[in-house]
């Protein structure tokens, strides 16, 4: 197993010139890694998640040694492994389309490293009948089937198996469930978490699925253009995310932004613009320190935290204000309104039976010691 660290790595692709494009003038660089900084710890799991095209799947070749750097470097356990080869880096790499040798059937899939180093069969054997133990029994039953008489979660148990085997010291995985329907994903999901559990490697878990980051991830790093924003627990991400983009990213639905400006009144501060909102003291004091009186901030307040005013406690800190549904919809969960309150459009994800449905007008409230308070220049978070 090995801890691995990327420092300050940049990464840049030739823009591939187009059909149309040849003989025009010259195109700039992909800049895909901007001075990547990430901390993988020996042992952890740690899932990158980010918009399209933000890098994930580059950083993964990095660690690989499958795309060189321009800049930076990349460490195992305090080595640098900038000139190590691949193959001498021990990878396990587990991807979206499996990668199997159509021509093998599963077991040959899985000897093959072995089979080229010229094991002893009954060696090989022990390899499969540990790796199908560890996998699970429906590996075993797989063994004799080519890859493409397997439905797409078989293929991802062969392709699992077919990494482990190899005793990797690192394993990366770029979204390895997508191809899966709902229940396969589930299944399989529970399948990588235990593996995960009882070997403990070393995981770069790369996914667009957050739900799949929170559950099988130690921590989670969320990535945007070439770089990370925020690494953390999910609980860190989740409940102080360190600006508008992290905590516009994890939260589903996203977080809600107001943009309301900072005023002083009798009571105290109270962010104004439609609403009016009184501001506990904590916050009020780190607003007013940094100097955000009559400018406008924007204020966060996830979906999930917004109650029906009768249903929450009665507290200084609850702040109740009136709705308007635009829209209703119904979850397994509750419901997710979609509302308008002071000029300012919301979603509420409300955990009621009550039936709310299109045009009523409700009482809401949310906990304004729970919402955050970002610099709308920045978009940094000021109160957390
Ligand atoms: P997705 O979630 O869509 O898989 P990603 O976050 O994994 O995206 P990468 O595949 O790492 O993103 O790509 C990062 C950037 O580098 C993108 O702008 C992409 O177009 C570019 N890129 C990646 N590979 C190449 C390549 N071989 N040649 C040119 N540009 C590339």
């Amino acid at each position: 197993m090995a801890a691995v660290r990327l420092e300050g790595v940049v990464k840049k692709f030739k823009a591939e010139r187009g059909f149309f494009e040849w003989g025009r003038a010259n195109h700039t660089d992909i800049l895909a890694l901007d001075h990547l900084y990430l901390d993988i710890r020996e042992g952890e799991t740690l899932s990158v998640v980010g918009p399209s095209g933000c890098g994930k799947t580059t950083s993964l070749k990095v660690i690989a040694g499958l795309e060189t750097i321009d800049q930076g470097n990349v460490y195992f356990n305090d080595q640098n492994v900038n000139e190590v080869r691949p193959i001498d880096r021990r990878i396990g790499m587990v991807f979206q389309n499996y990668a199997l040798y159509p021509h093998m059937i599963s077991r040959e899939n899985l000897a093959f490293p072995f089979r080229l180093r010229k094991w002893p069969e009954y060696k090989i054997d022990e390899k499969i009948e540990f790796t199908c133990e560890t996998l699970g029994v429906e590996l075993g039953a797989l063994l004799g089937r080519f890859p493409k008489t397997l439905s797409a979660g078989q293929k991802q148990r062969v392709a699992l198996g077919r990494c482990i085997i190899r005793n990797p010291s690192v394993f990366l995985m770029d979204e390895p469930l997508s191809n899966l329907d709902a229940k396969s994903r589930k299944k399989t999901r529970v399948e990588i978490k235990r593996l995960l559990n009882r070997f403990r490697i070393t995981t770069v878990y790369v996914t667009h699925d957050q739900e799949e980051a929170i559950s099988l991830a130690d921590r989670i790093a969320v990535m945007r253009k070439g770089r990370i924003d925020q690494a953390g627990t999910f609980e860190e991400v989740y409940h102080h995310p360190v600006n508008m983009f992290v905590a516009e990213f994890i939260g589903d639905p996203p977080m809600n932004f107001l943009h309301l400006t900072l005023k002083k009144g009798k009571g105290g501060l109270f962010l104004e613009n439609g609403l009016r909102i009184p501001l506990p003291t904590k916050k009020f004091q780190a607003l007013k320190k940094e100097e955000y009186l009559n400018k406008e901030v924007i204020l966060g307040i996830r979906p999930e935290q917004i109650k029906r005013a009768e249903m929450a406690p009665s507290s200084p800190e609850m702040h109740r204000f009136n709705a308007l549904v635009e829209e209703a919809e119904v979850k397994m969960s509750g419901i997710l309104l979609f509302l308008e309150a002071g000029g300012h459009k919301l979603i509420a994800a409300i955990d009621s039976t009550l039936p709310i449905k299109r045009g009523d007008k409700i009482e809401l409230a949310f906990d304004t010691e729970k919402a955050k308070i970002f610099d709308r220049d920045s978009q940094r978070v000021i109160v957390s």
